[in-house]
């Protein structure tokens, strides 16, 4: 699919908006007398509003991930990027977006706010992609296709050439969320921006790099898609005190963080696999692991009691009898499973 094609499917009201024009998009240097944004005088650090393209922070993104800035969104956490792919191209009520299932909720959610139908694929054999049910899913007013890879809650990466295939046959736009691409074996579809306009990839900083609670997600995509993100967006979506703590957090190295991630996931997985209250340990590409397990609920509880939480999915579709577990600090997951080991 070209850009012009993908552009094509962008709501009318979008493409016609003129965006909300800040006083700083107006106005590029960096000293001068500011009297046009009715902010405080009165310097304490964050008297003035920030920068609302984030140049610093895409610019530090851009050499990091080998991308350039014009293909990088920067929002408040991966969360609102999801939305503004609805936003921007599903029409209420008209069209719809196709999406596997189990996966992450706020696909969903985001689609029910802006009233846009939700076509569910449910996932195959060892939650294998149905790329030809996806496929099939789809009609005219299909704009958007969600795909999670690594999938939250299965763990698993779904193969580089399945997702090739479904770019090239789908008109419309195919998000790929590597929210968890950092713990992965399997390489990022980042490199294949140039190759397909209609691929946008989502990542975060909450994950791999430790930063949740500053709120930063990524979107890469051709420029003129990175072009409606912004149109679109809050003028300033994201804080000057959180881009700032975000570029000095981004100086350091997390290459050993992950690696400790990684080592006690196949050691918890392991472990867990020996119990007697496990029924499998899903193979995962992820900072977590899927567990079925003999009595969830009781487990769940009990772990509860001991101020361990984890997330029961044994309740949603295709999970049943499983917990997703987070993997944390070799000593959180030795007690997890000092825990586990009692039943
Ligand atoms: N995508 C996936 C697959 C997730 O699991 C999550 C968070 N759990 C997100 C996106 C949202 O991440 P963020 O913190 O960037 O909003």
């Amino acid at each position: 699919m070209d850009i012009e094609s993908v552009i094509s499917l962008v709501r009318g009201n979008i493409n016609r908006l003129k965006p909300y024009s800040t006083a700083r998009d107006e106005y590029k240097g960096v000293l001068g007398i500011f009297l046009d944004a009715n902010e405080n005088p009165f310097p304490n650090g964050y008297n003035r509003y920030p920068d609302p393209q984030q140049t610093l922070l895409k610019e530090k993104l851009s050499s990091i991930k080998s991308i350039p800035v014009e293909n990088i969104f920067v929002g408040n956490g991966s969360d609102e990027a999801i939305d503004l792919c609805i936003r921007i191209f599903c029409e209420p009520r008209i069209d719809n977006i196709v999406t596997i299932a189990p996966t992450y909720g706020m696909y969903s959610v985001a689609a029910a706010i802006n009233d846009i139908e939700v076509r569910e694929v449910q996932l195959g054999n060892d939650f294998a992609l149905p790329a030809d049910a996806l496929l099939a899913a789809i009609d005219t007013n299909t704009k958007l296709m969600f795909i999670c890879s690594p999938n939250n809650p299965t763990g698993n990466s779904f193969p580089i050439e399945q997702l090739r295939w479904i770019l090239e046959y789908f008109n419309g736009v195919v998000v790929v969320d590597e929210a968890y691409v950092d713990f992965s074996s399997q390489n990022s579809m980042l490199s294949m921006l140039d190759e397909y306009d209609n691929l946008i990839v989502l990542q975060t900083l909450s994950k791999a790099y430790g930063l949740a609670a500053l709120r930063l997600g990524i979107a890469f995509a051709h420029k003129d898609i990175i072009g409606l993100f912004a149109k679109v967006k809050y003028p300033y979506n994201i804080n000057l005190a959180g881009m700032e703590r975000a570029m000095e957090l981004l100086e350091r190295d997390i290459r050993s963080e992950i690696d400790v991630i990684i080592e006690e996931r196949r050691r918890v997985s392991h472990e867990l696999e020996s119990l007697k209250c496990v029924v499998k340990v899903y193979p995962s590409d992820a900072n977590f692991l899927l567990v079925k397990v003999k009595d969830a609920s009781s487990i769940y509880n009990r772990l509860i009691r001991e101020q361990i939480i984890v997330r029961d999915r044994s309740h949603v579709k295709g999970c049943e009898g499983t917990l997703r577990i987070t993997i944390g600090t070799p000593q959180e997951n030795d007690r997890l499973l000092d825990i586990l080991k009692s039943f």
